[in-house]
């Protein structure tokens, strides 16, 4: 930890601040400039400590040099995790492919894109039984009916199911059927429901919420880590900026920055990234030359009907090229995609 000393702070206020220290168990090391002192602290650091060195007299600055976020962090663990389950695999090497609708609708449309997912080499299927939705009367989904029809379409397939929680209330109930527990972009700091959802022990995907930093999503993953969970996959699923040309603004620098600072895999989702069609297939291939560990991919055999986010889902015949060109992307960087 360094503090950096106001300018002018007095001798007195010098030796407060590193009496502090020292009740807090760390030992200060003074560096006297011309201007200004700064203080490097060397030892454990324990929490409130920031807070209660920032509220002192003399004290300008206050920084951390450990990350806050510690599970989630390359600096206590330094090799990339790998989340398995079933036959997706996101990281060491292979890029996962969680794709299907928005929502689930209907029993024959489950079990179609069930299909199609599974015959282009696919091992996600998603689709939301509970739906988080801007406004209160738009469909919210078809709830625990949902959850029996993705069931079904595991049993026909064997992918495994991802699909989204909204109240820590209702993480029995999601549990009892999917294979991943999603966190939406809505709920990234709903943290009763984030430490529901760690405790439940089944893999987590944690969206990033739309205004939330990369400080914050990993700080989010944290409360699930601290759980003793250690199956967290993070996903850029696009953030709110001026523009207006997209959905959202897809930030891909995300991928390798998170990479640099966490061990968990990341997830990129451009099909809510984008919000259209046409740019889904090229921000996936960007994503995975910018290292993504898996994809999300939203697909629907008749989008101009769909219940939620037809404007944004590929239509089989596409969702097939895009497999293709991803896959040759994937292969080019020594990867494997499925
Ligand atoms: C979804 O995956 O359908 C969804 C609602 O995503 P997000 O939480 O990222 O908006
Ligand atoms: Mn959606």
């Amino acid at each position: 930890m360094i503090i950096v000393m106001k300018l002018g702070a007095t001798d007195a206020a010098l030796r407060h601040a590193e009496d502090r220290l020292r009740e807090f168990g760390l030992t200060p090391h003074l560096i006297v400039g011309a201007e200004r002192t700064i203080m490097a602290a060397t030892g454990k650091e324990k929490s409130g400590l920031q807070a209660a060195l920032e509220a002192l007299e003399g004290v300008e600055k206050v920084m951390s040099v450990l990350a806050p976020y510690k599970l989630a962090s390359l600096e206590s663990h330094r090799e990339p995790s790998v989340v398995k389950v079933r036959d997706f695999v996101a990281g060491g090497g292979h890029i996962g492919v969680v794709a299907g609708p928005c929502s689930v609708e209907s029993r024959q449309q489950m079990l179609e894109m069930a299909h199609l997912v599974k015959s282009v080499g696919a091992t996600g299927l998603r689709g939301g039984a509970y739906k988080p939705r801007t406004s209160p009367y738009s469909f919210q989904g078809l709830k625990e009916k949902g959850l029996e029809l993705l069931a079904e379409a595991r049993e026909a397939t064997g992918l495994a199911i991802f699909t989204e929680v909204m109240a820590p209330e209702l993480v029995p109930i999601v549990a009892r059927v999917t294979d991943v527990l999603q966190i939406g972009a809505r709920n990234m700091q709903n943290y009763p429901l984030l430490e529901a959802a760690g405790e439940s022990g089944l893999p987590v995907l944690l969206k990033r919420g739309p205004s939330a930093t990369i400080e914050e999503l990993l700080l989010a993953a944290e409360y699930v880590l601290k759980t003793g969970n250690e199956k967290v996959i993070l996903c850029e699923r696009g953030i709110r900026t001026f523009e207006d040309h997209t959905r959202f603004t897809l930030p891909l620098a995300t991928i390798p920055y998170l990479h640099e600072k966490s061990h968990l895999p990341v997830m990129a989702d451009p099909s809510h990234g984008t919000g259209k069609a046409t740019l889904v297939g090229p921000m996936a291939r960007a994503a995975i030359a910018a290292g993504a560990d898996a994809l999300m991919l939203e697909i629907h055999d008749d989008p101009e009907h769909a219940m939620s986010d037809g404007f944004q889902a590929l239509t089989p015949p596409v969702f097939v090229h895009v497999m293709q060109e991803c896959r040759r992307v994937a292969a080019a960087l020594d990867r494997t995609l499925g």
